[in-house]
């Protein structure tokens, strides 16, 4: 019961000060993933506050996280909410840009979520943390309709949405991979390493 209105705060707190937390059915696409397939160990680009991280932590008192956030106001909030959780011990954060971190773990599920016009970057720095016949799933690729709108878009989002459309056709044409792409919340790819 404590947490779930735990949740809920979070949630709200997201809402109040905008920050982009995954939408409710694609984090709950995110955690039934997870116990689907039996994921243990993760890593996750983009912590924000720490709202997915702690959803994936309470799927399963095994699962252990590790999530990168550059921004420090983000991360400093996204500790204190591990800890209330009471999952520091699950739950590593690491305060940098993904770019600069150099991991050795091998992962079972590589959750991509932070800046999007990098997610082809990211996808070919951290695949090498990936275990084999295991999965990469990355969220927004619809970038809230903007992907598929005929809108007017500025320069700034036209490029935005031109690097979301070319890491979904590297998806596709990356035969390492086979890529399912699902409607769901702001569009979520799972990509399962052969
Ligand atoms: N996964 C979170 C939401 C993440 S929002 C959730 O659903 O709860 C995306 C976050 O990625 C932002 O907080 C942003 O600061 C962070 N980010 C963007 N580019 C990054 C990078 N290169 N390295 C680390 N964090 C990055
Ligand atoms: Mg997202």
């Amino acid at each position: 019961m404590f947490t779930i209105f735990r949740l809920w705060l979070l949630e709200k707190y997201a809402k109040k000060y905008d920050i982009p937390i995954m939408q409710k059915d694609g984090i709950q696409f995110l955690t039934n993933f997870i116990k689907d397939n039996n994921i243990k160990n993760i890593l996750e680009i983009g912590t924000a506050i720490g709202y997915s991280a702690i959803k994936m932590a309470l799927v399963d008192n095994n699962i252990n996280i590790v999530s990168i956030e550059r921004d420090e106001d983000r991360y400093n909030k996204a500790v204190k909410n591990v800890k209330k959780f009471k999952l520091n011990d699950r739950i590593r954060l690491i305060k940098d840009d993904a770019f600069n971190v150099e991991l050795n773990d091998k992962f079972d599920l590589i959750f991509i979520d932070a800046a999007k016009a990098q997610s082809i970057k990211f996808f070919n720095k951290f695949e090498k943390n990936l275990n084999k016949n295991k999965y990469i799933i990355t969220d927004n690729l619809k970038f809230h309709g903007l992907v598929e709108s005929d809108e007017i878009l500025s320069k700034n989002l036209r490029q935005l949405v031109k690097k979301i459309k070319d890491y979904i056709q590297f998806l596709k044409e990356n035969n390492n991979y086979e890529t399912t792409f699902y409607n769901i919340g702001d569009g979520i790819s799972v990509s399962k390493k052969r």
